[in-house]
């Protein structure tokens, strides 16, 4: 622990040019954030182009009829077009509420409230909840108009759109009361136990996050998730002794087999599972259940078993632990450096002994170019996943000796192709736009490597006889 904390009180003097060295930090922050916004427009009109193309990929072309796939590129084209107009006015917003001091008014006004109700700056953690609120006001000023533009424009003129007006608000109203009476206690007890913990915060503050991250995983499907969506028990029949089967030959802790009403929203179909190392739940959309025959969802599922079967999510977790360790052993320098907070045109008053949450408030705006780069490289990470499920899936009949799954990879492969035509998925991508933004491989290069195993466990068996 101490030789732990040695090495953290080194970084920090390696970082103590914060506080000392007069740096532009502002201005940093605006030429990073449009940096990053133009690097996401020039990748977007890489991409724009492909969707003018007039056949699809020749390993889909048996797949798609010729309406289907022009509505794919319609679609595509749609979504290019408002992801471009949407993030550069998210980020003229952004960049406008950094120039002309928006944080620093935020601060005052919540200082200010506060002030009204008796209370002064020594509730520091109660001012940063009134700040937050601000923010979060403000920022959702910006994205529902666009949330209303993309669900009942652009997604209704392509047929996917479920949601009503009146479900709308519901849900909106309804992440509210959540952001409040989750996010509010979550933030009190994060900026808490900073306090408490002084100097040694670091594993202080990740053991909270774990604990918060773990308790999430049982409210989740238990309390938040039917807030929104009906979860009902899957109808006895091929699908359910398929999975349970499945589940059982593998050992996986199945305790709950759902079905979701996820056509309530939207037409887009998935599958997934969650819970505890002990006690797991999978969850199938009833669109993917209505689109796909049963021996194609167990493909899917064998899909998401081998997530399970390599512990993907337990890596994630593990990544995740490390990328909040990095954020947090830099974060003291920028804490202690007055004439950071000052350079967002922070009062002399509030800089002098800068608050938490406004520090790592402006800390995460200045983490933004790294922040990109790490989620390129988890990109890859998750790619490599994906490849390592398809291939648990498509060896599944050795693993498990049944000799009636060796085509599971044609079934995999027949479900894929199913979710992407009917979801009108973007076929032809381009590879900086895919590398930047996928966190999974294309369907082309998914059934490119489905094929390739299959290629391989031939020539195998050829060399045994
Ligand atoms: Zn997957």
């Amino acid at each position: 622990m101490d030789l732990l904390h040695i090495q953290l009180a080194a970084l920090q003097h390696q970082l103590s040019f914060v506080a000392t060295e007069p740096i532009d930090w502002k201005f940093y922050a605006q030429a990073c954030s449009w940096a990053m916004t133009l690097f996401e427009s020039y990748l977007l009109l890489r991409q724009y182009p492909l969707y003018s193309k007039t056949a699809p990929p020749p390993a889909l072309a048996a797949h798609f009829d010729e309406t289907t796939f022009r509505n794919s590129q319609l679609y595509g084209k749609d979504k290019a077009q408002f992801s471009l107009v949407a993030g550069l006015l998210k980020q003229a917003v952004d960049s406008a509420m950094l120039q002309y001091g928006l944080y620093a008014w935020a601060w005052g006004v919540s200082g200010r409230l506060m002030g009204r109700f008796g209370y002064g700056t020594e509730y520091e953690i109660t001012q940063s909840l009134a700040f937050a609120g601000i923010l979060f006001m403000v920022s959702s000023a910006v994205s529902i108009p666009l949330s209303v533009y993309q669900t009942f424009v652009l997604e209704e003129k392509h047929g996917f759109n479920k949601t009503s007006p009146s479900l709308f608000v519901t849900d909106l109203v309804k992440n509210w009361v959540l952001t409040s009476v989750i996010g509010g206690p979550f933030l009190a007890v994060f900026l808490y136990v900073f306090k408490w913990a002084g100097d040694r915060f670091v594993l202080w503050l990740m053991a909270f996050l774990l604990a918060f991250q773990i308790i999430m995983v049982v409210l989740y499907p238990t309390v938040i998730q039917p807030l929104f969506n009906k979860l009902s028990p899957l109808p006895d029949g091929d699908l359910r002794s398929r999975t349970e089967a499945l589940a059982r030959k593998l050992k996986f802790p199945l305790t709950h087999l759902y079905e979701i009403d996820g056509s309530k929203r939207s037409s887009h179909s998935n599958a997934y599972f969650f819970g505890l190392p002990w006690s797991k739940h999978i969850v199938i959309f009833d669109t993917l259940i209505k689109e796909s025959k049963p021996d194609e969802v167990e493909a899917v599922l064998a899909h998401e078993l081998g997530h399970w079967y390599h512990m993907h999510p337990t890596k994630l977790l593990c990544i995740s632990q490390l990328h909040i360790f990095s954020i947090l052993a830099l974060f003291p320098a920028f804490l202690h450096a007055p004439q950071f907070v000052r350079a967002f045109d922070f009062p002399m008053t509030v800089a002098a002994h800068p608050p938490t949450m406004v520090a790592f408030f402006m800390f995460l705006m200045i983490l933004t170019p790294i922040e990109a780069f790490i989620g390129i490289m988890l990109n890859i990470v998750s790619r490599r996943f994906e490849w390592e499920a398809d291939r648990f899936a498509f060896e599944l009949e050795d693993r498990l000796g049944v000799s009636e799954m060796h085509d599971m990879g044609d079934r995999l492969g027949r479900a894929l192709i199913t979710l992407h035509v009917k979801n009108l998925s973007t076929v032809w991508v381009d590879w900086l736009y895919s590398a930047y933004h996928h966190s999974h491989p294309t369907l082309v290069e998914r059934l490119k490597a489905l094929e390739g195993f299959k290629t391989k466990r031939a020539s195998e068996e050829k060399k045994e006889q």
